[in-house]
């Protein structure tokens, strides 16, 4: 048995699932709306009338009047292949609410989807009286760790992971890092058959520079402007994503430095021509965590990582083909920007000293995240060099893991410095920890423990 295995014959023993997060949580349309997009839900759906339905093809995001997401195709009951629109709302009868019903623009929607109905039946029709199939999902197919974050503090599996053999210790930590890592695997798959494996290696590169508190604005935008399109754009492909990112919605220049003048008007000067043509795309203020970031980790910076990112995507393809961390940091410790490269923000005074556009904790989260997993699937050979990959404890939630599990000295120094070790303490912190409503009383797992 691999130890991913072990592990995860150990969760199942010890966990008792009462409900998930997703029963607990709300979700807003625009984190359905992308976690659809992903295929988070699956593929293949049953409609409300009892037939089988696959989407062939998600489409793309609609940037005209109309339904969520154009070009979709979609097969009933492993039929002909039909294409059309798919319109997702949070209930079913929004398609009323919101005159879908009446609007020409929906008539080619072949799928409706939504996320809740009521008890009475609710009918999907177009203008021209046809009946759109319909299909509910299930929010509780999203597997994610349940909100409320455990004091930060030792809890009751100290005593009992101090008196094991280090050995033994690293086994289970490792263990609940490869189960992480074959999680991410399989989403990271299933992402790339529905969007093809350079625009999946582009969503979840944007994902990971939105961690974590814009994951959502970042892989939206990802979503809504295609790889493709922002190859095709060439240099108007930085003026896009910060306009559909809603950052060039400010006229008024006088505020700012002279070189922060010089670069957003260059950005203005490529965004203005386009602007309605994204209008329907560009994502709400609100969705952006400006506030309480780092100045290194601020949404703007990123974007300017992400516009490198696609500029160079021969050479990141490239990286994700090899997998070598070396050579990933090598790359993106060389990546250069003239404006970033000396602003933290637009808003901030320039600085003299280069500062690095990727630092090192994001490009191990990118190795973490995406290199890793591709290249672990690939062949068992990556997860060896996984294994040996050092990281920096640079995390809020690592480092709470950690103290829960060791204490306020771990096993040594250098134990914590391994991105496996710390995916294993996040996994179990969210197996366990984050699932503990008893202060560490009815908790399982320092039982479990002993059977390792
Ligand atoms: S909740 Fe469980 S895993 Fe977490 S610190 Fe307490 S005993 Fe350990």
């Amino acid at each position: 048995m691999s130890p991913a295995d072990r592990y995860s014959h150990l969760c199942e023993c010890a966990i008792v699932r009462e409900g998930t997060a997703a029963d607990a949580r709300e979700w807003s349309e625009h984190e359905v709306q992308a976690l659809w997009f992903a295929g988070a839900f699956g593929k293949n759906f049953t409609t409300t009338d009892g037939r089988a339905v696959s989407v062939v093809q998600f489409g793309v995001w609609n940037r005209e009047a109309g339904p969520d997401f154009a070009e979709a195709a979609v097969s009933f009951d492993g039929g002909a292949v039909q294409r059309g629109s798919i319109e997702l709302d949070m209930d079913v009868a929004d398609w009323e609410r919101h005159g879908h019903a009446t609007n020409p623009a929906y008539d080619d929607v072949v799928l409706h989807v939504f996320t809740g109905c009521g008890p009475r039946e609710s009918f999907t029709r177009t203008s021209q009286h046809r009946a759109v199939p319909q299909v509910l999902l299930d929010l509780r197919a999203i597997e994610e760790p349940p909100n409320p974050q455990p004091d930060a503090k030792p809890g009751r599996c100290v005593a009992p992971l101090r008196a094991l053999p280090l050995e033994k210790v690293r086994d289970v930590l490792l263990g609940a890092a490869q189960f992480r890592m074959r999680k991410k695997s399989a989403a990271l798959a299933r992402l790339a058959e529905l969007h093809g494996p350079d625009e999946s290696l582009y969503q979840a590169l944007a994902t990971t520079l939105g961690y974590k508190s814009n994951k959502l604005p970042f892989t939206l935008l990802a979503q809504r402007l295609p790889l493709r399109l922002l190859r095709a754009a060439k240099d108007s492909a930085t003026a896009l994503l910060f306009g559909v990112a809603g950052f060039l919605d400010q006229r008024e220049l006088a505020p700012f430095d002279s070189p922060t003048r010089a670069f957003l008007r260059g950005l203005w000067e490529r965004w203005w021509p386009r602007r309605a043509e994204f209008e329907r795309l560009t994502l709400p203020r609100e969705l952006w965590k400006m506030s309480g970031q780092r100045p290194m980790n601020h949404p703007q910076r990123r974007l300017a990582a992400l516009a490198q990112i696609i500029r160079h995507f021969p050479r990141v393809r490239a990286l994700r083909d090899a997998c070598l961390p070396e050579a990933t940091t090598e790359f993106f410790d060389g990546l250069r920007d003239e404006y970033w490269d000396h602003h933290y923000t637009v808003t901030s005074k320039p600085s003299a000293k280069r500062m690095a556009l990727v630092g090192e904790s994001r490009v191990t989260d990118m190795l973490v995240n995406v290199f890793f997993p591709i290249g672990t699937a690939a062949g068992s050979a990556r997860w060896e060099e996984f294994v040996q990959l050092p990281a920096p404890l640079a995390n809020r939630r690592t480092e709470t893991a950690a103290l829960r599990l060791f204490g306020d000295t771990p096993p040594d120094a250098k134990f914590l410095r391994s991105a496996a070790i710390q995916q294993g303490l996040l996994q179990i912190y969210e197996d366990f920890c984050q699932r503990d409503a008893s202060d560490c009383e009815q908790c399982l797992f320092p039982s479990q423990l002993a059977k390792w």
